[in-house]
């Protein structure tokens, strides 16, 4: 099969592999159909690694997919040869400590597609995955949309995570992909209808309350650098929409909101947007940590973030929002076709690569078409 493979650093070759088969009776085969570029495969691409994780030559990358059912193991109900489906790239083992803990985003085995030392990726044509890695569309999104059902599932988790009170004011700093989608499934006046509780989880279920992501948020102020991201923002109905190095988006935001925003969001992984999240928050409030900084430590203004009382939260992909972002998108509460700014082919990996490494032509998303 053809495959693009990471041969060096910002290197990629178009090559035929082996095709992969099923190993298991859970396994599924998949033709992989559209894949997303994402920042963390861009990391790799441009410098090899992310902290840790380092690229081992040849290697293949990429972990936003749609496929469809190929071929799928003896056992397998979930799924039929036909298929399409949203792929959900994080293999857990469902046996380790924090798998038991409900923490499989954390999972101690984790298989996640495309990271180094963990699972090739999907920019091929061929994958297998576990059936339980695999959900159907049932025709009610399409393949371009269930290619960014992972990164929606990121924003969706980081809402929940954040327990929104009811019209909260927030902020969310940075406009790219996972603060759209951060923004899209904080806007979402998404409430769950009153499930059967199992026997043992009435307490969780009932602390969680019934609604799953939030209740409606009041303002949503926005930040960002690049121009179309700004207009993408204000297009899906940010309530504000600062450029910092036009503007003094603190000053800006504080007045409009004098007590400063209940939660910020941070999705750039930057210096200066962490501190401006700490000045823009109320004490009491919620700083949210989504981006991926591109250097391995990060300083806080710990005397004001004290004084504040704020809580940090780290977020680390996603954790059982898959569904929930397809359900998300299937209903129309969440639109994520703006997002996709840029296809391409296989054959134009690389391109792909470079205009995402270098935030050229007003890209947002770019869809890679198998
Ligand atoms: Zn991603
Ligand atoms: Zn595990």
């Amino acid at each position: 099969m053809k495959a693009v493979v990471l041969t060096g650093i910002k290197q990629m070759e178009l090559r035929d592999v082996p095709e992969p088969s099923i190993q298991k009776d859970t396994d599924v085969l998949l033709k992989i159909e559209m894949v997303g570029v994402c920042g963390s495969d861009v990391h790799y691409y441009e410098t090899g690694r992310i902290g840790s994780q380092i690229v081992k030559y040849p290697y293949i990358t990429g972990h936003e997919c749609s496929a469809t059912v190929k071929a799928v193991g003896s056992s397998v109900t979930r799924v039929k040869v036909g298929d399409a489906v949203a792929v959900d790239p994080a293999i857990s083992c469902h046996n380790c400590a924090q798998c038991k803990l409900g923490r499989e985003n954390t999972c101690y085995n984790l298989g996640f597609l495309g990271t180094p030392g963990q699972a090739e990726g999907c920019l091929c044509e061929y994958i297998v995955m576990p059936e339980e890695c695999c959900y159907p569309t049932n025709g009610a999104i399409t393949l371009e949309q269930a290619a960014l059902c992972e990164p929606l599932s990121i924003g969706a988790y980081s809402v929940k995570q954040a327990k929104l009170s009811e019209n909260a004011n927030i902020a969310i700093l940075g406009a790219g992909p996972i603060g759209l989608c951060t923004f899209v499934s904080a806007k979402a006046k998404h409430v769950n209808p009153v499930r059967k509780l199992e026997q043992g989880s009435k307490s969780r279920l009932q602390s969680e309350g019934q609604s799953f992501l939030s209740n409606g948020v009041n303002a949503c102020y926005m930040t960002e650098k690049i121009e179309e991201r700004i207009k993408a923002a204000k297009k899906a109905g940010a309530t504000w929409v600062g450029n910092p190095d036009k503007q003094n988006i603190v000053k800006e935001i504080l007045n409009k909101q004098p007590d400063g925003v209940d939660v910020a969001f941070e999705c750039a992984g930057q210096q200066e947007t962490i501190d401006q999240c700490v000045e823009l928050l109320r004490p009491g409030g919620k700083l949210i940590l989504i981006g991926i900084p591109r250097f391995e430590r990060i300083s806080l203004a710990i005397d004001k973030i004290r004084r504040k009382e704020i809580t940090i939260i780290n977020i680390r992909r996603q954790n059982k929002c898959v569904q929930k972002a397809m359900d998300l998108i299937a209903s129309g509460k969440v639109n994520v076709d703006f997002m996709i700014t840029h296809r391409f082919t296989l054959e134009q990996t690389q391109d792909a690569f470079c205009l995402v490494a270098e935030y050229r032509d007003g890209v947002v998303k770019a869809l890679i078409e198998i």
